[in-house]
């Protein structure tokens, strides 16, 4: 078979699929179209950076963002809505005294539009099953070497219910510019399994 003809076999079964669910009110119609201009509308793990950079430079956004996370989003000109409705994001911050981890232990729910597209890992069932039972083990695992002092919290996330970590800014870092910060964070940060 051609690519083209491939792919119009794959297209002519979504379709279908997408019939399915929406005869049977498991999916509303055009939600497809909605998700995927959600996607096209820049999600990406720079606006989670951008976030991170700001709360380290400036306290007071920094417990704003803690408070009511979908609210301090506003004032970066970032939302966490764009599609049915405004998904609910916590943000959790790491300390000596604790670490974050997150995860979807039913699927893969995750803050796109902050994060980006999520990583296949995080779909993956070994890291959805494995890292409420032993966290610490599956942190080691992604080189994140935690002193036995410090406690991990897990967040599971819903379809309403969204987490980002916010990881502890890097020491020695006291020069540089907000923008330079951002730089520093990464996809992984954001999730938890790596310290920034
Ligand atoms: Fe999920």
């Amino acid at each position: 078979m051609s690519g083209d003809h491939v792919s119009s076999v794959i297209s002519a079964r979504v379709r279908r699929v997408e019939d399915l669910l929406e005869g049977r009110g498991l999916l509303d119609a055009g939600e497809i179209d909605r998700r995927i201009d959600e996607f096209a509308a820049g999600g990406s793990p720079a606006n989670g950076a951008r976030v991170v950079a700001r709360a380290w430079v400036d306290p007071g956004f920094a417990s704003r963002l803690l408070a009511d996370a979908n609210t301090a989003l506003g004032e970066l000109g970032l939302s966490m809505s764009g599609g049915l409705q405004e998904q609910r994001l916590k943000v959790v911050a790491n300390s000596a005294a604790e670490h974050h981890v997150v995860v979807c232990t039913l699927c893969s729910c995750y803050p796109i539009a902050l994060l980006g597209p999520s990583p296949s890992w995080y779909k993956s069932e070994a890291y959805r099953s494995r890292v409420v039972r032993d966290p610490r083990g599956v942190l080691r695992e992604f080189g994140v070497e935690l002193p036995a002092e410090t406690q991990i919290s897990v967040w599971d996330a819903s379809a309403e219910s969204r987490y980002m970590v916010l990881p502890r800014r890097p020491e020695g870092t006291g020069a540089l510019s907000e923008a330079e910060l951002a730089g520093l964070v990464t996809r992984k940060g954001l999730i938890g399994t790596a310290l920034v």
